[in-house]
């Protein structure tokens, strides 16, 4: 078993936010960025969770949740933002530079990835642009284990990972689940970019991952009544997710969501 359950929070019940210095910053066009946080208390989670950032607007918080990319054994947080111009909260966190504040709840929620305790299950995870987040904290903690032999890739279980953006810039993670692919010999990692047309010197896979997911599904030997489908991101991608994995006879309980934001 690598993982256990939700863990208790340090500062259950202390303030209801805390502050949290942004030791690093990158950004990624206009409107992606990738931080790191060091908050004024440790914030004990499980991959695929989520803490919630805010602001100070006067006398109240804006906040919302967000993924953690960093795996738990990591020193810093890290996360991977969209600005959403009309927003109210991603507009100011994003003139927040490095070396600046921001507030945090110091209790990390969430079940999405709960029960997933090692390569144990043959899995499809399934993100757009930021969605990937939390399969990246994931994945961080299964290479620390086996880089330290507490968990073995031999008998390990098929994880495939599709990966969507409308550009090559915004699959931000490329490169380091590149490496995690190279590394970990059950994982396969297929980026892919919906506007093809505006970028000629790609030669990945083309499509919105909705569009390739069953090929993918199918030329990895998966068999559809044993798989797990892990959706993350986009709502529109998650509803035509779901739907493709009933026609492809996937179990309806095989499929668990993280949605972003709601259509309005
Ligand atoms: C569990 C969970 C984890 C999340 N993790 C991340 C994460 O790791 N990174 C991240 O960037 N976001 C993440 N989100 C989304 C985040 O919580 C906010 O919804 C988002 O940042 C927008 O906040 P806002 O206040 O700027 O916009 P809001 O004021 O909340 O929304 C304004 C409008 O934009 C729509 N909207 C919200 N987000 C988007 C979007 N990305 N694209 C298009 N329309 C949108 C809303 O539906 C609304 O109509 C997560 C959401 C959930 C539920």
């Amino acid at each position: 078993m690598v993982l256990v359950g939700t863990p208790r929070s340090a500062a259950a019940t202390g303030p209801k936010h805390v502050r949290a210095a942004i030791s690093y910053r990158r950004d990624i066009g206009n409107e992606l960025w990738v931080v790191r946080v060091r908050p004024e208390v440790p914030i004990p989670f499980v991959p695929g969770q989520y803490a919630t950032l805010a602001v100070r607007d006067g006398d109240r918080m804006i906040e919302r949740p967000y993924s953690m990319v960093s795996a738990p054994h990591e020193e810093e947080l890290e996360f991977f933002l969209e600005r959403v111009d009309s927003g109210a909260l991603t507009p100011q966190l994003y003139d927040v530079p490095e070396g600046g504040e921001v507030w945090i709840r110091p209790r990390a929620k969430g079940l999405f990835l709960r029960g997933l305790s090692g390569f144990d299950a043959p899995r499809m995870l399934v993100a757009t642009v930021t969605g990937i987040a939390p399969f990246l904290s994931f994945i961080r903690h299964m290479g620390m284990l086996a880089a330290k032999g507490e968990d073995s890739v031999e008998d390990a279980q098929p994880l495939l990972v599709l990966h969507g953006a409308s550009n090559s810039l915004d699959l931000v993670y490329q490169e380091e689940m590149e490496h995690w692919a190279a590394t970990l010999p059950n994982l396969a990692y297929v980026p892919t970019v919906s506007r093809p047309w505006a970028e000629p010197s790609w030669t990945g896979e083309v499509g919105r991952v909705e569009d390739i997911a069953r090929k993918y599904l199918d030329q990895a030997g998966l068999e559809h009544a044993a798989v797990e489908i892990f959706l993350c991101g986009n709502p529109q991608m998650v509803d035509k997710m779901r739907q493709l994995m009933v026609r492809a006879m996937v179990p309806d309980s095989h499929v668990k969501e993280e949605q972003y934001w709601r259509e309005d």
